[in-house]
Protein backbone atom coordinates (compact mmCIF):
# COMPACT_ATOMS: atom_id res chain seq x y z
CA UNK A 1 0.00 0.00 0.00
CA UNK A 2 1.03 3.50 -0.35
CA UNK A 3 1.48 5.82 2.41
CA UNK A 4 -1.32 7.58 1.20
CA UNK A 5 -3.52 4.24 1.41
CA UNK A 6 -2.18 3.03 4.85
CA UNK A 7 -3.02 6.70 6.09
CA UNK A 8 -6.41 5.91 4.63
CA UNK A 9 -6.75 2.51 6.39
CA UNK A 10 -5.64 3.68 8.98
CA UNK A 11 -8.42 6.33 9.71
CA UNK A 12 -10.87 4.35 8.77
CA UNK A 13 -9.71 1.66 11.23
CA UNK A 14 -10.00 4.06 13.38
CA UNK A 15 -13.63 5.52 12.78
CA UNK A 16 -14.54 1.98 12.97
CA UNK A 17 -13.07 1.00 16.39
CA UNK A 18 -14.23 4.72 17.45
CA UNK A 19 -17.57 3.75 16.15
CA UNK A 20 -17.68 0.10 17.68
CA UNK A 21 -16.30 0.07 20.93
CA UNK A 22 -18.53 2.21 23.26
CA UNK A 23 -21.75 0.19 21.02
CA UNK A 24 -19.87 -2.99 22.04
CA UNK A 25 -19.60 -1.77 25.53
CA UNK A 26 -23.26 -0.95 25.41
CA UNK A 27 -25.18 -3.53 23.16
CA UNK A 28 -24.04 -6.15 26.19
CA UNK A 29 -26.17 -3.90 28.66
CA UNK A 30 -23.26 -4.51 31.12
CA UNK A 31 -23.39 -2.96 35.09
CA UNK A 32 -20.34 -2.16 35.76
CA UNK A 33 -19.12 -1.77 39.66
CA UNK A 34 -15.94 -0.94 41.27
CA UNK A 35 -16.49 -2.92 45.06
CA UNK A 36 -18.88 -3.58 46.95
CA UNK A 37 -21.74 -1.99 48.90
CA UNK A 38 -20.95 -4.02 51.92
CA UNK A 39 -17.42 -2.97 51.79
CA UNK A 40 -18.13 0.47 51.65
CA UNK A 41 -20.66 -0.05 54.91
CA UNK A 42 -17.58 -0.81 57.09
CA UNK A 43 -15.81 1.96 56.12
CA UNK A 44 -13.10 0.99 53.18
CA UNK A 45 -13.35 4.68 51.92
CA UNK A 46 -10.10 4.70 50.27
CA UNK A 47 -10.18 5.59 46.28
CA UNK A 48 -8.43 2.82 44.54
CA UNK A 49 -10.33 3.47 40.99
CA UNK A 50 -9.48 6.63 38.88
CA UNK A 51 -12.19 8.19 37.29
CA UNK A 52 -11.07 8.12 33.91
CA UNK A 53 -10.79 4.25 34.37
CA UNK A 54 -14.40 4.53 35.81
CA UNK A 55 -15.71 6.56 32.48
CA UNK A 56 -14.59 3.50 30.22
CA UNK A 57 -16.74 1.73 31.69
CA UNK A 58 -19.90 4.17 31.35
CA UNK A 59 -21.21 7.25 30.88
CA UNK A 60 -23.99 7.18 33.40
CA UNK A 61 -23.69 6.21 36.82
CA UNK A 62 -23.40 6.94 40.82
CA UNK A 63 -20.89 6.60 43.57
CA UNK A 64 -18.46 8.19 46.28
CA UNK A 65 -15.23 9.77 45.86
CA UNK A 66 -12.06 8.99 47.62
CA UNK A 67 -12.85 9.20 51.67
CA UNK A 68 -16.34 9.16 51.25
CA UNK A 69 -16.03 12.61 50.09
CA UNK A 70 -19.61 13.05 48.97
CA UNK A 71 -21.46 11.70 46.16
CA UNK A 72 -20.34 10.96 42.65
CA UNK A 73 -22.88 11.30 39.52
CA UNK A 74 -21.61 10.05 36.55
CA UNK A 75 -24.24 11.57 33.65
CA UNK A 76 -23.81 12.03 29.64
CA UNK A 77 -19.83 11.13 30.37
CA UNK A 78 -19.09 13.92 32.71
CA UNK A 79 -18.47 13.14 36.42
CA UNK A 80 -19.70 15.45 39.29
CA UNK A 81 -18.46 15.48 42.71
CA UNK A 82 -21.19 16.36 44.94
CA UNK A 83 -19.82 18.29 48.35
CA UNK A 84 -21.24 18.25 51.13
CA UNK A 85 -23.37 21.09 51.39
CA UNK A 86 -24.73 20.36 47.88
CA UNK A 87 -22.64 22.11 45.41
CA UNK A 88 -21.84 20.23 42.27
CA UNK A 89 -18.33 20.58 40.39
CA UNK A 90 -16.16 18.71 38.13
CA UNK A 91 -13.08 16.67 39.51
CA UNK A 92 -10.07 15.83 37.83
CA UNK A 93 -10.17 12.36 35.94
CA UNK A 94 -7.80 11.38 38.09
CA UNK A 95 -9.83 11.39 41.41
CA UNK A 96 -10.09 8.05 42.73
CA UNK A 97 -13.32 6.54 43.73
CA UNK A 98 -13.80 3.88 46.67
CA UNK A 99 -17.34 2.54 45.32
CA UNK A 100 -19.03 3.39 41.93
CA UNK A 101 -21.87 2.07 39.55
CA UNK A 102 -21.80 3.07 36.34
CA UNK A 103 -23.06 1.94 32.36
CA UNK A 104 -23.18 3.44 29.58
CA UNK A 105 -26.86 4.60 29.25
CA UNK A 106 -29.33 3.26 26.25
CA UNK A 107 -32.26 3.96 26.66
CA UNK A 108 -34.80 0.54 25.94
CA UNK A 109 -38.38 1.59 27.45
CA UNK A 110 -39.73 5.23 28.24
CA UNK A 111 -42.16 5.20 31.21
CA UNK A 112 -44.66 7.98 31.65
CA UNK A 113 -45.19 9.23 35.34
CA UNK A 114 -47.46 11.30 36.62
CA UNK A 115 -47.23 13.84 39.64
CA UNK A 116 -45.07 11.95 42.20
CA UNK A 117 -45.25 13.05 46.40
CA UNK A 118 -42.31 11.17 47.94
CA UNK A 119 -39.51 9.04 47.06
CA UNK A 120 -41.79 6.25 47.81
CA UNK A 121 -44.07 7.00 45.56
CA UNK A 122 -41.74 7.45 42.47
CA UNK A 123 -39.86 4.30 43.60
CA UNK A 124 -43.77 2.29 43.70
CA UNK A 125 -44.17 4.49 40.19
CA UNK A 126 -41.41 3.00 38.46
CA UNK A 127 -41.46 -0.45 40.14
CA UNK A 128 -45.02 -1.57 39.23
CA UNK A 129 -44.30 -0.47 35.54
CA UNK A 130 -40.70 -2.66 35.24
CA UNK A 131 -40.84 -5.54 32.95
CA UNK A 132 -39.37 -7.64 35.40
CA UNK A 133 -37.53 -7.10 38.97
CA UNK A 134 -35.17 -9.65 38.36
CA UNK A 135 -32.45 -7.66 36.41
CA UNK A 136 -30.86 -4.07 36.79
CA UNK A 137 -32.15 -0.76 34.82
CA UNK A 138 -30.61 2.57 34.54
CA UNK A 139 -32.91 5.28 35.38
CA UNK A 140 -32.89 8.58 34.23
CA UNK A 141 -35.90 11.38 34.93
CA UNK A 142 -35.26 14.75 33.50
CA UNK A 143 -37.66 16.97 35.38
CA UNK A 144 -39.14 19.48 37.85
CA UNK A 145 -39.10 18.65 41.01
CA UNK A 146 -40.78 20.69 43.62
CA UNK A 147 -38.41 19.72 45.74
CA UNK A 148 -35.78 17.20 46.06
CA UNK A 149 -33.58 16.86 49.81
CA UNK A 150 -30.43 15.19 48.77
CA UNK A 151 -27.70 14.65 51.27
CA UNK A 152 -23.72 14.40 50.79
CA UNK A 153 -21.71 13.20 53.47
CA UNK A 154 -18.42 15.53 54.32
CA UNK A 155 -14.84 14.04 53.78
CA UNK A 156 -13.08 11.31 56.46
CA UNK A 157 -10.30 11.00 57.60
CA UNK A 158 -8.50 7.34 58.26
CA UNK A 159 -9.37 5.54 60.15
CA UNK A 160 -12.11 5.30 59.23
CA UNK A 161 -15.28 4.69 61.14
CA UNK A 162 -18.28 2.76 59.33
CA UNK A 163 -21.01 4.30 57.59
CA UNK A 164 -24.24 4.04 59.41
CA UNK A 165 -21.38 5.84 61.71
CA UNK A 166 -20.61 8.50 59.54
CA UNK A 167 -23.52 8.88 58.02
CA UNK A 168 -24.44 11.51 60.95
CA UNK A 169 -22.37 14.10 60.05
CA UNK A 170 -24.69 14.08 56.72
CA UNK A 171 -25.39 17.07 55.06
CA UNK A 172 -28.99 17.45 53.78
CA UNK A 173 -30.09 19.98 51.31
CA UNK A 174 -33.23 21.17 48.88
CA UNK A 175 -33.62 21.98 45.80
CA UNK A 176 -36.69 23.22 43.81
CA UNK A 177 -36.35 23.51 40.33
CA UNK A 178 -35.38 21.46 37.05
CA UNK A 179 -32.78 19.01 37.18
CA UNK A 180 -31.89 14.85 36.16
CA UNK A 181 -32.60 11.84 38.44
CA UNK A 182 -29.42 9.51 37.68
CA UNK A 183 -30.53 5.98 39.34
CA UNK A 184 -30.12 2.35 39.60
CA UNK A 185 -33.10 -0.36 40.49
CA UNK A 186 -30.92 -2.99 41.20
CA UNK A 187 -32.89 -6.78 41.86
CA UNK A 188 -33.07 -8.21 45.69
CA UNK A 189 -30.32 -11.07 45.11
CA UNK A 190 -27.68 -8.25 45.37
CA UNK A 191 -28.23 -7.58 48.84
CA UNK A 192 -24.55 -7.31 50.38
CA UNK A 193 -23.19 -6.60 47.03
CA UNK A 194 -25.48 -3.56 45.60
CA UNK A 195 -28.39 -1.88 47.08
CA UNK A 196 -31.61 -3.72 46.28
CA UNK A 197 -34.36 -1.73 45.17
CA UNK A 198 -33.73 1.58 43.95
CA UNK A 199 -30.56 4.35 44.19
CA UNK A 200 -30.99 8.05 42.89
CA UNK A 201 -28.41 10.63 42.78
CA UNK A 202 -29.58 13.94 41.45
CA UNK A 203 -27.67 17.38 39.38
CA UNK A 204 -29.48 20.63 39.09
CA UNK A 205 -30.35 21.43 35.52
CA UNK A 206 -27.30 23.60 35.71
CA UNK A 207 -24.85 20.41 37.35
CA UNK A 208 -23.89 23.24 40.08
CA UNK A 209 -25.88 21.34 42.72
CA UNK A 210 -27.18 17.64 44.07
CA UNK A 211 -26.82 14.76 45.65
CA UNK A 212 -27.63 11.03 47.18
CA UNK A 213 -31.69 11.79 47.33
CA UNK A 214 -33.51 11.11 50.48
CA UNK A 215 -36.65 12.40 49.61
CA UNK A 216 -38.28 14.32 46.87
CA UNK A 217 -41.73 15.48 44.61
CA UNK A 218 -42.08 15.28 40.84
CA UNK A 219 -44.01 17.07 38.52
CA UNK A 220 -45.40 14.58 35.74
CA UNK A 221 -42.20 13.23 33.95
CA UNK A 222 -41.19 10.89 31.52
CA UNK A 223 -38.49 7.83 33.16
CA UNK A 224 -35.95 6.66 30.62
CA UNK A 225 -34.98 2.74 31.27
CA UNK A 226 -32.19 1.06 30.60
CA UNK A 227 -32.17 -2.93 31.30
CA UNK A 228 -28.88 -4.20 32.24
CA UNK A 229 -29.00 -7.94 32.05
CA UNK A 230 -24.99 -7.94 32.78
CA UNK A 231 -23.19 -7.11 35.95
CA UNK A 232 -19.35 -7.11 36.09
CA UNK A 233 -17.96 -6.34 40.04
CA UNK A 234 -14.66 -5.44 40.85
CA UNK A 235 -12.78 -6.17 44.08
CA UNK A 236 -10.44 -3.74 45.37
CA UNK A 237 -6.74 -5.30 45.16
CA UNK A 238 -5.90 -4.33 48.69
CA UNK A 239 -4.78 -5.49 52.01
CA UNK A 240 -7.93 -3.29 53.44
CA UNK A 241 -10.72 -4.95 51.57
CA UNK A 242 -8.65 -8.38 51.85
CA UNK A 243 -8.96 -8.65 55.86
CA UNK A 244 -12.54 -7.28 56.11
CA UNK A 245 -14.63 -9.80 57.60
CA UNK A 246 -17.84 -9.24 55.23
CA UNK A 247 -19.82 -12.81 56.62
CA UNK A 248 -22.11 -10.61 58.33
CA UNK A 249 -25.11 -9.16 56.94
CA UNK A 250 -25.71 -5.37 56.96
CA UNK A 251 -28.78 -4.74 55.46
CA UNK A 252 -30.42 -3.42 58.39
CA UNK A 253 -27.39 -0.71 58.42
CA UNK A 254 -27.48 -0.37 54.89
CA UNK A 255 -31.16 0.51 55.46
CA UNK A 256 -30.39 3.08 58.09
CA UNK A 257 -27.56 4.91 55.67
CA UNK A 258 -28.96 4.95 52.10
CA UNK A 259 -32.85 4.99 52.58
CA UNK A 260 -33.66 6.42 56.00
CA UNK A 261 -36.32 9.17 54.90
CA UNK A 262 -37.62 9.85 58.74
CA UNK A 263 -41.51 10.02 58.69
CA UNK A 264 -43.34 13.24 59.35
CA UNK A 265 -45.34 12.47 62.70
ZN1 LIG B 1 -25.90 7.36 46.96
Amino acid sequence: MSTTSVKRFIQVLCLCLGLLLPCGAAAGDALFQFSTIDALLAGLYDGRMTLEDIKYKGDFGLGTLDGLDGELVLLDGQAYHVAAGGRADIPADSSKTPFATVSFFEEDTILTLGKIMSLEGLNQAVEQALPTRNIFYAIRIDGRFPFVKARAIPRQNAPYAPLAQVVKEQVVVQFTGQGTLVGYYSPPFVKGVNVPGFHWHFLTSDRKGGGHVLDCAMDPATARLDALRSFTVRLPETKGFDSLDLSGDKGAELHAVEKDTPKKP
